[in-house]
């Protein structure tokens, strides 16, 4: 079996390899390895590797699947979104001011990962923080995107999003706060999930805004991501808004059929703003879910218009909270040369910090303040309310909510950089369901003709109502049973690229 062929399996067809014995873990492992050697210097999507530690999981693995007692990951390489500690790993969260950083812990999704035998194949690069739409705003530099390396993988989960669409990885982890599993997802042509707030545990995995931070999977298809969430998901005591349920089984209802299902299709989400290709992605996709036998309703989430001002409000706010912790003193950068201890705070803040993270951690400060905070933090927690609300209006008429993930096409590297606004944009269709605290998915819906004539990926969005997520994963793998846009992998144009 060739390279090419070999990098895009399902997590299943891994799984079958490897518990057949066809393929040993360490040998998937090297071969991944290898693949990111060639390809991580120019993609830039790992910020950090450890061979010695991955090869050590592969052959634990090896010998638990000779033992009999592998699960359906056992064996399997996985990249890390460097937003989750991970023990004696450098985990830097895409900053200066952890960059020389070691977990001295796991974050829980971590010890899943590692309790199911997967590999961790390395940690990916993000923007800092977790903060931004195009990966350009981490310490460790901006990912390329692997349909067109003059454009951007989409963020914050950009070092994700690269690594799975250029098969540099089996699957891989991320989070996303306002969109940053399904904006890339879109971007880089894979199918990702943000889970219903509090089903997957936030402990270790480093805070950004509490109330809306959520870690999901990335990966090739919808069944791969049910795999996935079979071993993210859970109840976690460390977590305090862990929420307590019965374990679920996200394959359990992949194969249902969508005959009756009702689709919502917000009329603001095919607005004004939407680029013109996307909508037509968009619409062609709608018309295979008809034939699948789903019926469409047009809905209104009023609101809408609103989730990126409350947004960056409330996100801010918890963030200048979060950051507060980075002060020099235990851990993180500590500035060289200082005065006293203010002196020391204020210098290691001012170094440690990129300019988006010190951008926020303004805004934040600003909108808490004693003067502004019912002004702005308190009217912004009432419209947040509004915002829910439209969806639970919505949900009384139909079963999922369809859309564009985002309103273009990855865009070019540096093109938004200096724009914050048009940057923020990026989530108009992805934030309001974070603030709602309901799951979304991105799942590959095609292909749009930029301007200079590249084709570049489009993403479908799924909107559930809360918990829905394997009815949502069904929706989407049966769409995947009709369609291979899931299947499409860049060509990577290099002397080995894939085909
Ligand atoms: N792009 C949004 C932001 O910059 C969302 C990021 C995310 O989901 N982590 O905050």
């Amino acid at each position: 079996m060739s390279n090419s062929h070999l990098t895009n399996l399902s997590l299943k067809q891994f799984g079958d390899l490897l518990q057949s014995k066809k393929i040993s873990s360490v040998e998937l492992t090297q071969m991944f390895l290898h693949r990111i050697q060639q390809y991580n210097p120019s993609i830039n999507a790992y910020i950090a590797l450890d061979e010695g530690k991955t090869l050590a999981q592969a052959k634990a693995a090896d010998a638990r699947i000779a033992a009999g007692n592998a699960a359906p990951l056992t064996g399997i390489p996985i990249a890390q979104k460097d937003i989750f500690c991970a023990k004696g790993w450098q985990t830097t969260c895409g900053s200066k001011m952890l960059a020389n950083f070691i977990a001295p812990y796991d974050a829980h999704v971590i010890t899943l990962f590692d309790a199911a035998g997967a590999v961790n194949l390395g940690k990916t690069n993000m923007d800092e923080f977790a903060m931004g739409s195009s990966n350009e705003t981490s310490y460790f530099g901006g990912v390329k995107n692997p349909w067109s390396f003059d454009r951007v993988p989409g963020g914050s989960s950009g070092g994700s999003a690269a690594a799975v669409a250029a098969r540099l990885c089996a699957a891989a982890t991320g989070t996303d706060t306002g969109g940053s599993i399904r904006q890339p997802a879109s971007l880089c042509g894979f199918t990702g999930l943000k889970p219903t707030y509090g089903v997957v545990s936030r402990f270790g995995m480093i805070a950004f805004a509490s109330s809306l931070d959520q870690a999901g999977p990335m990966a090739k298809s919808a069944e791969d991501c049910a795999l996935m969430m079979n071993v993210m998901a859970g109840f976690d005591e460390r977590d305090s808004t862990s929420l307590n349920r019965e374990k679920e089984d996200y394959s359990s209802a992949l194969h249902q059929p969508l005959r009756g299902l009702r689709i919502g299709l917000p009329k603001e989400f095919f607005a004004e703003g939407l680029d013109a290709d996307v909508g037509k992605v968009i619409e062609n996709a709608i018309a295979e879910y008809k034939k699948l036998g789903a019926e469409i309703i047009e809905i209104s989430l009023p609101n809408t218009g609103l989730s990126i001002p409350v947004y960056y409000v409330l996100a801010p706010a918890e963030a200048s909270s979060n950051l507060s912790r980075y002060d020099g003193v235990r851990y993180g950068h500590r500035a060289a040369e200082y005065t006293d201890l203010m002196d020391m705070y204020c210098k290691s803040r001012a170094e440690g910090f990129g300019a988006e993270v010190k951008r926020r951690i303004l805004i934040g400060t600003y909108v808490l303040s004693a003067g502004y905070y019912d002004a702005y933090y308190l009217k912004a927690q009432q419209i947040r309310r509004l915002i829910a609300q439209d969806f639970v209006e919505a949900f009384k008429q139909c079963d999922v909510i369809m859309g564009p993930a985002a309103p273009s096409t990855a865009f070019k590297a540096g093109e938004k950089v200096d724009d914050p606004v048009a940057m923020y944009l990026q989530d108009i269709y992805t934030i309001s369901t974070n603030l709602a605290g309901l799951p979304g998915m991105s799942v590959p819906a095609g292909f749009s003709q930029s301007v200079d004539g590249k084709t570049l990926p489009v993403g479908l969005q799924i909107i559930g109502n809360y918990f829905d997520e394997a009815r949502m994963l069904n929706v989407a793998h049966q769409y995947q049973q009709v369609t291979d846009w899931h299947t499409q992998a860049p060509n990577l144009n290099m002397p080995e690229g894939i085909t």
